[in-house]
């Protein structure tokens, strides 16, 4: 890495990113290539592994959310189309998929894994481009986690019968699946990798503004050579979800995004025989004791809310800090955001980059300004911003109640509100106090405290000591209105299961 002496005065904005709080040093610029990445300027639907029009044809712009240039086109697929592509998958899982064996299932995964290792930095590049996240964190994070998957559920592949013993586990049939935009790799993944190790075959629907890296990945079905109709990719507005949700012929729904619509597909689902798994919103609780460890904290908070700008389901959003280190902790917090820099997502320096969309990045700014409005007091590094793409500077807001909107509402941004606390009863009354149930940390460096912290936490993960870890092998999921089912580990591989001995879920 290359550092530059900083000139005596501030340079003028540039497209790459900038050190916030007048640092003495500044980063050369260090862009990641992308020559070595192609990006059709139209994609098809991906059926029957073959990329078509949708019928009628008709397409819609998917841009960079760094510079907002069009990347490329792909298809607006219709309700016949909806219906093809659920067709293909079901005569797939009838004709060829539900009869090959779990070793021979396996063989497809390992070769899918090892492709997206292979093809690495080029999904990496394309999935910054596309989502707006820094390419530190595709190629670090989401990329090998995505791979990471695909071995992992390999392994299961041909050991159902231990994993579950003495219930006949059986493959479903189509699994309909429907993913966000702020991991759209990862989020894919962790949905095909378990289908299809279970014997399952699939329709995923990308979310719209982030299709590139599912498109792409079509692309490594043909190269795996997989059978066709196994895995089919769909793109089209929200209500082309709905209609995948309640075609008849599906029977395990997997959905990943909002509550709100999470809601609805409950509904839809509700009183059929369809699986369905949820993984919703969260306002997770951070909680900092005034033992723990304040300089491995401050890397944790930062992690937690700053890491892919926010824009994450258990993103540690609500920092509760013990009064007597509320001050020490906060001047840290301060000078440690001094420090992130924010701008192009593809320079390997850059921490924050860009939000994902005009829309989310206007509900950023509403629940920032709802914030100011209620009386809580904001701190943001002096930074500055590209002047194009949808940029948003880390935030801090202290002097929080918890009746403020920035204490209640995910703001899926990067955004931390802090609040105090005095005893352990009350942090844990106050992290509980939410409609979420998603994830929480812990920060202290008692054993027993931990423990008890854990145990009372109403959520489905609890970090202690540390943030935003994850891994192929534990199970990840929520309760209360952060939904219900578990992905990750065999919980995730027995949503795509039945197990019920009775062929209840089958057909
Ligand atoms: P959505 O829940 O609307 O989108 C998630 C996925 O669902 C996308 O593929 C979307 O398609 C699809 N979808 C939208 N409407 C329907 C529907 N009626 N039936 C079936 N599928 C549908 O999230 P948003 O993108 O609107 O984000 C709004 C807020 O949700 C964010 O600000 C954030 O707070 C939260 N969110 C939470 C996520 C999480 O991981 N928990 C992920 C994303 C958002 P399309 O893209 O075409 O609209």
């Amino acid at each position: 890495m290359t550092l530059t002496k900083k000139p005596e005065s501030r340079p003028a904005a540039s497209s790459w990113g900038l050190a916030a709080g007048g640092a003495p040093w500044d980063y050369a610029p260090a862009p990641e290539a992308t020559d070595h990445v192609t990006i059709e300027p139209e994609y098809g639907l991906f059926i029957g592994n073959r990329f078509a029009p949708s019928k009628p044809r008709k397409t819609f712009t998917v841009i960079n959310p760094a510079t907002e240039e069009p990347l490329s086109k792909v298809a607006h697929a219709s309700k016949a189309d909806v219906h093809r592509a659920v067709t293909t998958a079901r005569e797939a899982h009838r004709s060829s998929w539900s009869k090959l064996s779990g070793r021979d299932r396996a063989k497809y995964l390992y070769r899918i894994a090892r492709i997206l290792q292979e093809r690495s930095r080029e999904f990496a590049v394309v999935e910054s481009m596309n989502s707006g996240k820094p390419i530190k964190e595709s190629r670090d994070v989401d990329v090998p986690l995505a791979a990471a998957h695909f071995f992992y559920y390999a392994g299961w592949a041909d050991k159902l019968d231990y994993a579950f013993p003495n219930r006949e586990p059986r493959s479903l049939g189509v699994a309909a699946q429907i993913i966000p935009w702020n991991f759209p790799l990862l989020m894919l993944a962790w949905k095909i990798a378990p289908a299809l190790a279970a014997g399952n075959t699939v329709v995923l629907k990308p979310a719209s503004t982030t299709p590139l890296t599912a498109y792409l990945f079509a692309d490594v079905v043909q190269q795996a050579d997989l059978p066709p109709g196994v895995v089919n990719i769909i793109t089209g507005p929200g209500e082309i979800g709905m209609e995948l949700v309640r075609h008849p012929d599906v029977r395990k729904v997997a959905f990943t995004g909002s509550t709100a619509v999470g809601k609805m597909i409950a509904r839809a689902v509700a009183g059929t025989d369809k699986k369905l798994t949820l993984e919703l919103g969260g306002k997770a609780a951070n909680i900092v004791f005034d033992d723990a460890p304040l300089d491995q904290a401050i890397e944790g908070i930062i992690n937690g809310i700053y890491f892919n700008q926010g824009e994450v389901c258990c993103a540690g959003s609500r920092l509760f800090v013990q009064e007597s280190v509320h001050e020490p902790l906060i001047d840290k917090l301060k000078a440690r955001l001094g420090t992130l820099r924010v701008g192009d997502p593809l320079d390997k320096n850059t921490d924050v980059g860009a939000i994902n969309s005009a829309g989310q990045l206007a509900k950023v700014q509403e629940l920032v300004q709802s914030g100011i409005d209620e009386g809580a007091e904001i701190f943001q590094p002096d930074c500055e911003l590209p002047e194009r793409g949808f940029f948003f500077r880390p935030t801090l807001f202290t002097g929080v109640s918890q009746s403020h909107r920035i204490a209640q509402e995910e703001i899926f941004g990067p955004v931390l509100s802090v609040l105090t606390f005095r005893t352990p009863e009350e942090a844990i009354e106050k992290a509980n106090n939410t409609p979420y149930g998603l994830s929480a940390g812990v920060w202290t460096e008692k054993g027993s405290r931990i423990f008890k912290m854990v145990a009372a936490m109403k959520a489905g993960v609890v970090w202690a000591n540390t943030f935003n870890r994850f891994d192929p092998t534990s199970p990840f999921g929520g309760y209360k209105e952060s939904g219900h089912g578990r992905e990750g580990g065999i919980h995730g591989l027995a949503a795509y299961l039945d197990i019920s001995g009775d062929g209840a879920h089958t057909r």
